[in-house]
């Protein structure tokens, strides 16, 4: 890819601070800088760099030339902390396009790891712009004076020694002051490097600032705004989940008096606001800014209808429960222990109901006085009454089963890579542990953050709104079951969907022989002996049984084979409905590709016999080989 001229790299860059959001909550739209370095992939490293005349050290510091910088610096060994025509410095090139060599060099050759540009920029802030990880971790080392690892960074990686296992380093606590004064290090407008990463939307740099340095992720710039606000206000989600999920605070007010939630609906980033409201930021829908607007209010001005609406609706749900949990009465506790159960007694009386009509309108009417059931018949019927019942202890154990909830403590059990390591500062925000600190978060699967549940899930588990939890391997919530249909409960709705079934058929089959066999008796005044429509007014409850029956039976069944097809393909109802939201799903070519299908014989085996045993070893080599690392 051709690179384009340095200049063209001064205005991206410059850029950083020219899109705060104004000073007035009216036009914040006017100052977004829409054209932001971070989609301007121009520089990056590796690009084709044949067109372009390396003829000066900033140049050569910008496209990460070492043999040319180490002759321009030999030759003028002070030009390396010389700023260009615009006042910024080889050592900002070099960061801003992640050349880890050049920079590993400027700063061995004397360069200033914290000398600021006039607008107050350091070389640490324009890492962030394009998070360029390398570069930013060569400077923090360098401040820190802990030195490289042997055989230096390896900027592929871009996280340097140790990629991926999310240590925190081990600094003495007197560098860690003067890394800790860079990082707080403000710009003209206040802007810390964090603020800069969540202006651009890099949760990669975010969660290495935090994780590695400790950095504060809810430093205030000149305006009172912290990085929440700012990835909020740009709409970016990854970013907006992480900080929420580090604890950020959510309800922090501006200089103006707004929330993070007030800049999302004021640009009416639907998905930010959404994630506020799961990740603790209820409080902020009744904030008010400085001239009395609430989020919903600044919304609907703005012409955001959608945003307004999920704001009013959430408001409602907040204040109905909050009604409901305030009056504890007898008769609220009942309502409340009905919605948890949805249509779970409705399924109940149904079926009871429907076996109760079997046995006085097809086994045992008065129709059907001369007409005996039969070997068949009798056993077609304990069929049907012992399939339904026991379908029904089926039922009980899936509507009051834990379909697989997900607990923080399992799931840093099972994670090998957890350390104990974690920084004090994410320490003191987590209650002790050092539970954000997560394998998967280092490989930038952001989608698997529970802002809500403040967890990392597990690969197929999914967070349930109803239930307001996160289950493993969601399926669906069933309101007829009135649970989550989940691992752990899964095979219990099937085997009672699959009971149900042949209940049902076989009621369905003895109905319909009965029907053809209702003739008159011997004797009697119409004839006897013979078939008659006429006779079916006297059948009608053999008529509506058959009726109510088959559709009942099409449900069930339909759901029935729905979900052992799935089983065979070892898939969740989620997983097929939102599959282009699954990046584990998605196979090199980019189309859906299932790696937790092993051959139906074997997906069905394992889900009757093995249904609660995790095969990590499998799964983990099949997925890690379809999911790149989106920080490298
Ligand atoms: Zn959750």
């Amino acid at each position: 890819m051709a690179i384009e001229s340095v200049a063209s790299l001064q205005t991206t860059v410059s850029s950083v601070s020219a899109s705060a959001p104004a000073a007035s909550t009216d036009e914040p739209a006017s100052t977004v800088n829409t054209s932001s370095a971070a989609t301007d992939d121009t520089a990056m490293p590796g690009g084709d760099r044949a067109d372009v005349v390396i003829d000066d050290i900033f140049k050569a510091s910008a496209y990460g030339d070492l043999d040319k910088l180490k002759e321009f610096i030999e030759r003028t060994p002070s030009a390396v902390n010389q700023p260009d025509a615009q006042g910024y410095r080889p050592l900002q090139w070099a960061c801003l396009n992640n050349r880890v060599a050049a920079a590993t060099y400027l700063l061995s050759r004397g360069a200033s790891a914290d000398a600021a540009d006039h607008t107050g920029q350091t070389a640490l802030h324009w890492t962030a712009v394009r998070a360029s990880v390398g570069t930013l971790e060569v400077l923090l080392r360098h401040i820190a004076d802990i030195g490289l690892p042997a055989g230096g960074l390896d900027p592929t990686s871009a996280l340097g020694d140790g990629a991926g296992d999310g240590a925190a380093l081990d600094v003495p606590a007197h560098s860690m002051a003067a890394v800790r004064r860079l990082l707080e290090l403000g710009d003209a407008r206040g802007y810390t490097v964090m603020h800069v990463a969540s202006q651009y939307g890099h949760a990669n740099v975010v969660y290495h600032l935090a994780m590695r340095w400790n950095a504060d992720i809810d430093g205030l710039d000149l305006d009172d705004r912290t990085p929440l606000h700012w990835a909020a206000y740009k709409g970016f989600v990854d970013a907006t989940k992480l900080l929420l999920f580090l604890n950020a605070s959510p309800n922090q007010k501006d200089k103006e008096g707004c929330t993070p939630l007030h800049w999302a609906s004021i640009r009416g980033n639907i998905e930010a606001v959404n994630t506020l409201l799961q990740g603790g930021a209820k409080d902020s829908i009744y904030a008010q800014d400085v001239t009395g607007s609430t989020p919903q209010q600044l919304a609907a001005e703005k012409g955001h209808r959608h945003v307004a609406g999920t704001l009013a609706s959430f408001r409602k749900s907040e204040e109905r429960s909050k009604r409901v949990s305030s009056s504890w009465s007898a008769w609220n506790r009942i309502v409340t222990a009905m919605q948890t159960l949805q249509m779970a007694p409705v399924i109940w009386m149904l079926i009871i109901g429907l076996v109760y009509f079997f046995l006085t309108s097809v086994v045992n009417s008065a129709l059907f006085l001369y007409h005996p059931l039969g070997l068949f018949g009798a056993i077609a019927s304990w069929i049907v009454v012992g399939s339904s019942s026991i379908g029904l202890i089926f039922l009980y154990r899936t509507t009051t089963a834990d379909p697989g909830f997900v607990r923080v403590a399992d799931v840093y059990a099972n994670s090998p890579h957890m350390r104990e390591k974690g920084s004090s500062g994410m320490r003191a925000r987590t209650g002790g542990s050092a539970t954000v600190n997560h394998p998967a978060l280092w490989s930038g699967e952001w989608e698997r953050i529970c802002v809500t549940c403040k967890l990392v899930r597990p690969l197929r588990a999914k967070h349930c709104k109803v239930t307001g939890r996160c289950v493993e391997h969601f399926d669906h919530f069933c309101p007829w079951v009135g649970n989550v249909i989940g691992r752990k409960n899964r095979r219990d709705f099937i085997i009672f969907l699959t009971l149900e079934t042949i209940a049902l058929v076989t009621s369905c089959g003895l109905a319909l022989l009965r029907l053809a066999s209702v003739v008159p008796a011997p004797g009697h005044p119409s004839g006897g002996g013979t078939f008659s429509l006429a006779r079916l007014p006297q059948a009608s409850s053999l008529v509506i049984f058959l009726v109510a029956d088959f559709v009942v039976l099409l449900s069930v069944a339909t759901l029935c084979i729905v979900q052992i097809s799935q089983v065979c393909r070892n898939v969740t109802t989620n997983e097929l409905a939102n599959s282009h939201r699954y990046r584990y799903l998605r196979g090199p070519d980019g189309l859906f590709h299932n790696p937790f299908d092993l051959g139906w014989y074997r997906n069905v085996w394992d889900f009757m016999v093995e249904t609660y045993e995790e095969q990590p070893q499998p799964l983990t080599s099949i997925v890690s080989s379809t999911m790149p690392k989106r920080v490298a």
